[in-house]
């Protein structure tokens, strides 16, 4: 099972993505948890995205490219995985269809979660407010300021992949805004469809 989440920031897909480890036994890989490793080890990627995430940008397509290539050569990735944060632009899109052919692999499914944007500030707000008060580290990226960055790097960069993927008759879409477990079940709903 080689699944896409899309979605804004503060869409859900990280929880959704849990869910779905667990149901189907396969890994999340989440560009952004990777980056993150990335530079809190400090390595020369790392070194290279702190900036550009910390103020809400995109990494290049290159280094997250490279980065997704490498994971799912991983052997936990055999039976396969769930990308949530990527592919993130059309570019990486199709560089992701370049690289599974390249490694005879399909996708099964790209599901999109749609959310209304004015609800994701709050959420992204709630989701700092409860990380602190557990006292763990806030992202720095969740600030109201590289917050509204990360929307506006969406809607340019990331929105049309919907567009790509209806044409290329993957996209299956599901309603962010319902409860959780609700979402989780049209997700499967989907997956199932696909
Ligand atoms: P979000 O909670 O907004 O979905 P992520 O945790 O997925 O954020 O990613 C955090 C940051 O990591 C992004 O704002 C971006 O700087 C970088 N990043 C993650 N995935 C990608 C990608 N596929 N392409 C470019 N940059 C990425």
């Amino acid at each position: 099972m080689r699944l896409i989440l899309l979605g804004p920031p503060g869409a859900g897909k990280g929880t959704q993505a849990q869910r779905l480890v667990e149901k189907y036994g396969i890994p999340q890989l989440s560009t952004g948890d990777m980056l993150r490793a990335a530079v809190a080890a400090g390595t020369g990627v790392g070194q290279r995205a702190k900036a550009v995430m910390d103020a809400g940008g995109l990494v290049s397509d290159e280094i997250v490219n490279q980065i997704v290539s490498e994971r799912i050569d991983q052997p936990d990735c055999a039976r396969g995985f769930i990308l949530d944060g990527y592919p993130r632009t059309v570019p990486q899109a199709k560089a992701l269809t370049a690289m599974l052919n390249e490694k005879a692999m399909q996708l099964d499914a790209v599901v999109e979660l749609k959310v209304d944007e004015t609800a994701l500030l709050q959420r992204i707000e709630k989701r700092a407010a409860e990380t602190a008060a557990a006292g763990n580290g806030v992202r720095a990226d969740d600030n109201p300021d590289a917050f509204k960055k990360r929307l506006v790097e969406y809607r340019e960069k990331t929105a049309p992949l919907s567009d790509h993927y209806h044409q290329t008759g993957e996209l299956k879409t599901v309603d962010g805004m319902a409860p959780m477990d609700e979402v989780t079940g049209a997700i499967e709903r989907a997956i199932a469809a696909a």
